[in-house]
């Protein structure tokens, strides 16, 4: 199923327990406005490449739009539509001012030099520059992009429009980036994880976790979980998974990659399993933080974990969301739990906007407001009309949106 399918199945749901009519999901799953632009460059041999790039512009009744800029070489409309609405549904559900939208280059970062990326990027940024805006849509960093991008964008972006460092996030903290940025997500993870053990009575430290990808987000979320006091059984990246009955040195582990390129591979102080295997783990609790679609039909049957936090986009593939949902398998979704990324995003803008710096005290005071009351919210629901809390996530977002569109008025 493509990714651009599951998101509308999981509207659709929604949907129906939101007894939406035909006319008002049309609209709603529409988006406003798509921009593919081809980018040409010349490269550091002289020779021309051609690249296509894409932004869409899902929903703005909210806010301005809000989404990462993703470089991959898969990248095509279909994934860049459905990440676009998938991003109207999270801000609207973490009750964010903003509306949705995605964009990427089809392009491989580690084949070309960096001169050659930032030529890439700043003609892109010169065929978009007149639809993004920190009004209108607001980029940031996304896989294949980081903070020195979104350095390149802003610059780009103010030879036409002058000082704007609100343009977009995840800059660097030198250039307008906001303190916490980088460990938002997988904190927010933890946040969320801490929130859940609460409401089902289930103690920290008798909690065994395993965390699929060890980068940005899984590290983080396995430091904060393990200063929480859960048990981190198991970590792994692409170099293979790691495993150890009584609790992993999460410190010991972070100061590893950091010494080892960012890279667990030759980790000795735990038993080497396959990834495959940390998913089937017996843990109480799976956090799948690497890539989408690794929850599948044919291995849901054995995902021992009773609960499973979505801090990677979409790991779960529909047909294995419904085999967990039968078995009762607690999903805290995507859309939730790595909504922590968006908001401290969401943070930098504000700041940038009052030109005023908050400290990292203050970051992560909000973000815990923030995360904990959009849970609370996802739980209630979920409670109230008897479903998962991924339909509830679902209602309460689409239900935001379908009113700020009639409250803004159709014409
Ligand atoms: P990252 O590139 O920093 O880390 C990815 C990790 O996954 C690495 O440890 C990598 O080795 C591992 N990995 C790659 N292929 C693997 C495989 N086949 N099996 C096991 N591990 C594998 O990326 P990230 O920023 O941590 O993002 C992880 C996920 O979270 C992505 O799905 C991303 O879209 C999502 N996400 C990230 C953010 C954010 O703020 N970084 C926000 C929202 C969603």
């Amino acid at each position: 199923m493509k990714a651009f399918e599951a998101v509308q199945l999981y509207f659709d749901h929604a949907a129906d327990e939101l007894q939406l009519p035909e006319n008002m999901r049309t609209l709603l799953v529409t988006p406003k406005r798509e921009v593919q632009v081809q980018i040409a460059i010349e490269r550091d041999s002289g020779d021309v490449a051609t690249f296509i790039g894409y932004r869409v512009q899902h929903d703005d009744s909210r806010g301005p739009m809000k989404g990462g800029l993703r470089y991959h070489p898969d990248v095509d409309l279909d994934e860049v539509r459905a990440l676009a609405s998938l991003m109207t549904w999270k801000t609207a559900l973490v009750n964010l001012p903003y509306g949705g939208a995605k964009g990427g280059i089809a392009v491989s970062p580690r084949d070309l030099s960096i001169k050659e990326l930032e030529k890439i990027t700043r003609a892109f940024v010169d065929q978009i520059h007149d639809v993004i805006g920190p009004d209108r849509d607001i980029p940031a960093p996304d896989m294949g992009t980081d903070h020195v991008v979104m350095a390149w964008i802003r610059n780009q972006y103010e030879k036409y429009h002058g000082f704007s460092p609100a343009v977009v996030t995840g800059k660097p903290v030198e250039l307008y980036g906001a303190e916490g940025r980088e460990e938002a997500t997988g904190r927010g993870v933890g946040i969320l994880a801490n929130k859940l053990l609460k409401r089902l009575g289930r103690k920290p430290p008798e909690t065994r976790v395993a965390i699929q990808g060890f980068g940005n987000v899984g590290s983080h979320a396995a430091k904060f979980m393990a200063e929480s006091e859960l048990k981190v059984v198991a970590i792994s990246d692409i170099s293979g998974a790691y495993y150890k009955a009584n609790g992993l040195n999460i410190p010991h582990a972070l100061r590893y990659i950091l010494a080892n390129k960012h890279s667990l591979a030759g980790y000795s102080e735990a038993e080497r399993i396959s990834n495959l295997e940390l998913l089937e783990l017996d843990v109480d609790l799976l956090v799948p933080a690497a890539l989408g679609g690794v929850i599948t039909a044919e291995n849901a049957a054995s995902i021992k974990a009773p609960i499973i936090i979505e801090a990677a986009n979409q790991p779960t593939q529909p047909a294995a969301d419904a085999i967990l949902d039968e078995r009762g398998t607690i999903i805290v979704p995507d859309i939730l739990a790595n909504a922590g990324g968006v908001t401290v995003s969401y943070f930098e803008w504000v700041q940038n906007l009052q030109y005023y710096k908050w400290n990292l005290n203050r970051v992560r005071q909000e973000l815990d407001y923030t995360l904990s009351n959009a849970f609370e919210n996802v739980w209630q629901v979920a409670q109230e009309r008897k479903c998962t809390l991924r339909t509830a996530a679902y209602t309460i977002a689409i239900e935001r949106v379908f009113r700020a569109t009639l409250l803004n008025g159709i014409s």
